[in-house]
């Protein structure tokens, strides 16, 4: 439909997020009528558990869709009506758009994901590909190099179930593919077969700093992706860079996920370029 859009954003402590400036900016160059507002479990004193009282309220409110990030990309997963094959398969939701009648679940982080691989890293191998982090974000960076051709994934997390859990749900959608999940102990021997490293943890956040392995492990020309985007420069992506090894930050990843939302809200495409001209200026 062409509008009016009230779209809202779920989750918690997402205050500060940049996506609803993304979203708004590019509506309006595409002259759509478009609001975006916040509904931050903590500030409203709902638990998470409140996200399907909080989606049949936003309906009423005359919600077209809403954004869902953490904790509540998996819970969403039982409530929405019509799931796309790839949200199911990866195993979380992050755009739930409100149909006449039904709930339509989406995943846009790994189509982000995705489109931020081939344009911020174009050429690039993905035959052997390392991840550090199998949680949320991991979950849509593995889809995404599986479903462009990564031959081989070496999965790895502190928590080694869920590199495991990552592990065989990614193993029942990619048979074709090998599927490892590595040992803390062999990540050095691991990084420096890799041709491209993902970092998938929030390590090298304001509140979570530091580096989640030595870059001196990556073997020449290999290239690095961080997930995480604020900020942009973690110090993993400047190690790396300056080492001369192809960096791809999380920005390209946070800008196509709201790039692909906005896609499947309007059924208009956004000016991918555009949004990221716009988010690196916030
Ligand atoms: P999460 O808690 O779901 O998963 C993080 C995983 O990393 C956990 O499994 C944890 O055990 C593991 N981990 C933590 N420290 C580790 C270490 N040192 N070594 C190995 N594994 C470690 O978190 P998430 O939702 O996946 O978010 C991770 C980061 O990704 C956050 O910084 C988030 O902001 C970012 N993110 C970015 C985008 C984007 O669009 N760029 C999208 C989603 C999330």
């Amino acid at each position: 439909s062409a509008g009016p859009y009230l779209v809202g954003l779920i989750g918690e402590g997402i205050t500060a997020s940049l996506t609803p400036a993304m979203h708004v900016a590019e509506a309006r160059e595409m002259g759509l009528e478009y609001e975006y507002r916040i509904l931050d479990l903590i500030e409203l004193g709902r638990p998470a558990s409140d996200v399907g009282s909080l989606i049949a309220e936003s309906r009423s409110a005359g919600f077209s869709a809403l954004n869902i990030t953490h904790p509540c990309k998996q819970l969403v997963l039982e409530l929405v009506d019509d799931l796309d094959t790839d949200a199911a398969r990866l195993g979380a939701a992050n755009l739930v758009v409100l149909e006449e009648e039904r709930l339509v679940g989406y995943n846009t982080d790994w189509m982000g994901y995705r489109d931020g691989l081939t344009a911020g890293l174009p050429g690039a191998s993905f035959d052997r590909v390392l991840q550090i982090g199998c949680g949320g974000a991991g979950a849509a960076t593995a889809y995404a190099l599986l479903s462009t051709g990564a031959q081989r994934l070496d999965l790895t997390d502190v928590d080694g179930t869920r590199a495991e859990e990552l592990a065989a749900r990614m193993r029942a959608h990619f048979p074709s593919q090998t599927i490892v999940t590595v040992e803390h102990g062999d990540l050095p021997r691991a990084i420096a077969r890799a041709d491209g490293v993902v970092h998938a943890t929030p390590m090298g956040m304001l509140h979570h700093p530091g580096i989640a392995f030595d870059v001196a492990w990556l073997r020449e020309g290999a290239w690095l992706s961080d997930v995480v985007y604020r900020p942009l420069q973690t110090e993993l992506v400047r190690q790396a860079a300056d080492r001369g090894h192809p960096v791809l930050d999380g920005g390209l990843m946070a800008v196509g996920q709201a790039c692909a939302s906005l896609r499947i809200i309007t059924g208009m495409l956004p000016d991918r370029d555009r949004m990221e001209r716009t988010f690196r200026a916030l």
